[in-house]
């Protein structure tokens, strides 16, 4: 392992923001995490102590006064596999995007969906990435972690891990740190084309093809997201809001186009669209000093030009503001704001 102190957060989140961390410690196998834990308990690392991928999902607001933990645990092994599926273990420090490429070449269906997120495999595990139709949750079988707190090693299984929206164990007891994610992909040939944009290109260039659908995705995401190398950004900054289908009928009467995506059953909670409520307040393409609400994607905040985390968690909080009093719909964050 590698300890560096008073480091920069400039190279560990993609906002672009620059501040520093007491101390940062970079590791690659999951048995060093017991000597970190040795290290937190003598203080001779500085508490708190956070994990963290390549801070695609996290905007610190100032200096991190504690211990980050960086994960390069790398592999991906095929652990079993049959006529229809195979079964592989993923260190979680194996970049997402180069682990859904290989699922691409070696014809393993499932994770094509989800090409191009940025983040690590272990955050992908605890954020529950989503794309398209798919959630990482629908590829995952297990999920192995070291518990901070115990000193030990657990297994959770796919249906152990609290998984809902954006949301999971891990999110809520952070001293659980992800150490592999196994994950279970088809070897015959599926396509989840529920999303309508992917479903018309697929059917338009008739992809029959993994890699072609990839390349979908890809074409996709490009024409929406911004490129974090020339545009700080965390992708999505809140969450769609979930609301009573009664607050969903009341805002239907006044703007009739609102999208709304409810169960089957039509009694149930809606979820908006929060990229939608925020261009109705007049958001998208406008900005706050140094931040501002992308001109192409009205959900996500961006870094326009050396903006501090405070100026964007600034510009975050008013455009809540004005959803709320627009809406009476609340927003919370996807980001996590340190
Ligand atoms: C341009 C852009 C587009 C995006 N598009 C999408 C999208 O389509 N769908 C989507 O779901 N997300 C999207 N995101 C958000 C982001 O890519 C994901 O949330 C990603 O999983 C974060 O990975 P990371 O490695 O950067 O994690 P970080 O941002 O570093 O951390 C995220 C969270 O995970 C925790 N964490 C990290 N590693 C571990 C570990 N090993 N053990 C325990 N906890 C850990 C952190 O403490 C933090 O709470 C996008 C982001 C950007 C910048």
């Amino acid at each position: 392992m590698k300890i560096y102190r008073n480091c920069s957060l400039l190279p560990y989140n993609t906002f672009g923001v620059d501040g520093r961390c007491s101390a940062l410690v970079e590791y690659d196998t999951e048995q060093e995490l017991c000597d970190i834990l040795n290290l937190v308990q003598k203080g001779e690392l500085p508490s708190p102590v956070l994990q963290i991928g390549q801070g695609s999902n996290i905007l610190f607001t100032g200096d991190f006064e504690g211990t980050l933990l960086h994960c390069s645990i790398s592999g991906i092994q095929v652990l079993d596999s049959s006529d229809t599926e195979v079964l592989v273990k993923v260190g979680a420090g194996v970049v997402w995007d180069d682990f859904v490429s290989q699922c691409v070449e070696n014809g393993w269906y499932g994770a094509e969906n989800l090409s191009l997120i940025p983040g690590l495999t272990g955050s992908a595990a605890v954020q529950n990435i989503g794309a398209y139709g798919t959630e990482v949750k629908d590829i995952i079988a297990s999920v192995r972690c070291f518990d901070m707190r115990e000193g030990l090693y657990r297994t959770f299984d796919v249906n152990e891990c609290g998984y809902g929206y954006r949301d999971s164990l891990f999110k809520k007891c952070r001293d659980l740190t992800v150490t592999f994610v196994t994950f279970r992909l088809s070897t015959e040939k599926s396509f989840n084309l529920s999303y309508s944009a992917l479903q018309q290109a697929a059917l338009a260039e008739g992809a029959d093809s993994l890699s072609h659908i990839r390349d979908i995705v890809c074409r996709i995401r490009r024409s929406k997201l911004p490129d974090v190398s020339t545009l700080g950004s965390a992708g999505s900054f809140f969450k769609n809001p979930l609301v009573e289908r009664s607050l969903f009928e009341s805002l239907k009467q006044k703007w009739p186009d609102i999208p709304g995506f409810g169960d089957n059953s039509g009694t149930g909670p809606v979820k908006l669209s929060a990229g939608w409520l925020i261009e109705k307040c007049g958001w998208k393409g406008k900005s706050l000093g140094r931040a501002g609400v992308y001109e192409k994607q009205a959900l996500v905040i961006v870094n326009l030009s050396g903006a501090t985390g405070e100026e964007i968690a600034a510009l975050s909080r008013l455009v809540a503001d004005d959803v709320f009093k627009k809406f009476g719909v609340s927003l919370s964050p996807e980001v996590l704001i340190l």
